[in-house]
């Protein structure tokens, strides 16, 4: 009998979070000001706790996962590696299809991985209230729970369209004790500036962020929290990478091509990176593709640049590929993955030549979820659906070229609490949007006069 799941038991757990700040050829250009300065470290510890700067600019290889931090992991880690045996079956390819299944969390996704850390050192610090932003809802819940698991108060700004039309992750949020407001709210000045311009805007991810630092840097013992793109979000993703790593060891396969859906890139991160060690190591070389929608193509569209991760530009510059901080997605249902920006890290690798980046549509995808569904049972989140496209993909290439290659993809999360998307998609309601390249060149418009990163030397 084939064997469809690898296992690793609860002392088999990686205890160190792998950082491939201290591996990259080339060295990451810093975050800076708008004058082009670096921004040190203490211009940040008005937003984030000081533990959590140091890891953020932090080039140490491995660092240690605290034990209180393991505690909580282990309730559902480490997640299965499953063989999609019937869909390889239902493609007809010979190729090897596996899922690093993160959806066997409470929240529903990988999120918790770095959401409970966060909350953790936050907790070590001293703080006791927390704010942050969430478009979709799965990383206001993923972070309402692990507060609620350290005796932190939680404050999340709702991207208004979402709260109105998503009301199942708010009232989650609200059975893990966290507080969930609509953004733009009138609580903020950036919030009341929005809403005096249009009260009633739809909201954005990028304006509720404005929000929540606000909030954080304007209230007594409150620090803010993100959910992807930072260095030490990515960190904290490693350990999906490094237990898939010892799960293929345990059947002797080492993964031909690692497939990650990217929004900020977080989850991408977790499972590409401990891969990627060997491949700079010059060990191994697998092709690693992180995936976009053609909606929101950074990567495969956008501009290596500095840019705000916020509209009122409150955050520092980082370094990365970019649609422009003005730039509005079309409303995919893939709420995860429309984010204008790329994480730096991800954004370097590329760069580097270490990765690949692929766009596709949302149809194509949502086809792709519905046949794993069918096949493997477990209905993916549509953020998910756009690795398992890709897989799919390759798994046909795979057929083509008569190649028995083995595809991993980070199964990040499951769609349960998305099902509108489903019904959409099967009402016909659904279309694949084509961006203009006057579009594009519109949105980065709002990069010009910003400083420009340096070339790769
Ligand atoms: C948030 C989310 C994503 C996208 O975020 P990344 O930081 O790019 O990983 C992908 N999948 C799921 C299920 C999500 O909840």
């Amino acid at each position: 009998m084939e064997q469809i799941k690898v296992f690793l038991n609860e002392d088999e757990m990686p205890r160190q979070w792998y950082n491939i700040a201290a591996d990259l050829p080339h060295p990451m250009p810093p975050p800076v000001g708008p004058d082009g300065k670096p921004i040190g470290p203490e211009m940040l510890a008005p937003v984030f706790p000081m533990n959590l700067i140091e890891q953020e600019v932090s080039t140490q290889r491995w660092i240690d996962i605290p034990e209180e931090v393991l505690q909580i992991l282990w309730q559902w880690r480490p997640s299965p590696l499953c063989r999609a045996l019937r869909l390889e079956q239902a493609l007809g390819t010979p190729a090897k299809i596996y899922y690093k299944n993160e959806g066997v969390s409470a929240p529903g996704s990988h999120k918790p991985n770095t959401a409970v850390p966060q909350a953790y050192y936050n907790k070590v610090a001293g703080i006791k209230r927390i704010t942050t932003e969430t478009g979709a809802g799965q990383w206001g819940s993923s972070l309402a729970m692990a507060c609620q698991m350290f005796g932190i108060e939680c404050k999340v700004y709702m991207v208004r369209i979402s709260f109105d039309q998503k009301p199942f992750r708010k009232m989650m949020m609200q059975t893990w004790g966290a507080t969930c407001i609509a953004s733009p709210s009138n609580t903020t000045n950036a919030g009341r500036a929005i809403l005096a311009q249009d009260p009633n805007t739809p909201g954005s991810l990028a304006i509720a962020i404005s929000e929540a630092i606000e909030d954080a840097v304007t209230s007594k013992n409150t620090r803010y929290a993100l959910g992807s793109v930072l260095n030490h979000v990515l960190l904290h993703q490693t350990i999906i990478g490094l237990e898939a790593k010892k799960q293929f060891a345990k059947i002797g396969i080492y993964p031909d091509v690692i497939i990650g859906c990217a929004g900020g890139g977080s989850n991408f991160a977790g499972m590409a990176f401990p891969f990627l060690a060997d491949k700079i190591a010059g060990k191994k070389n697998p092709r690693v593709i992180a995936v976009e929608p053609s909606a929101c193509p950074k990567m495969t569209r956008g501009v290596f640049a500095y840019d705000s991760g916020d509209v009122a530009m409150m955050t520092p510059l980082l370094p990365m590929y970019s649609l422009g901080h003005t730039f509005v997605p079309q409303p995919i249902h893939a709420g995860g993955l429309r984010y204008h920006g790329m994480a730096p890290l991800v954004s370097h690798t590329l760069r580097e030549g270490l990765i690949e980046a692929q766009a596709i549509p949302q149809l194509e995808c949502y086809k792709a979820a519905v046949l794993f569904a069918k096949t493997e049972g477990f209905i993916p989140a549509p953020e998910t659906s756009h690795a398992i496209a890709m897989a799919i993909r390759e798994a046909n290439r795979a057929k083509e070229e008569g190649k028995a290659k083995v595809i991993a993809l980070n199964w990040s999360g499951h769609g349960i609490m998305d099902l509108s998307g489903y019904q959409a998609y099967f009402d016909g309601k659904l279309s694949d949007y084509n961006l203009t390249e006057a579009e594009i060149q519109k949105a980065e418009d709002c990069l010009k006069g910003l400083p420009k990163p340096p070339p790769l030397k």
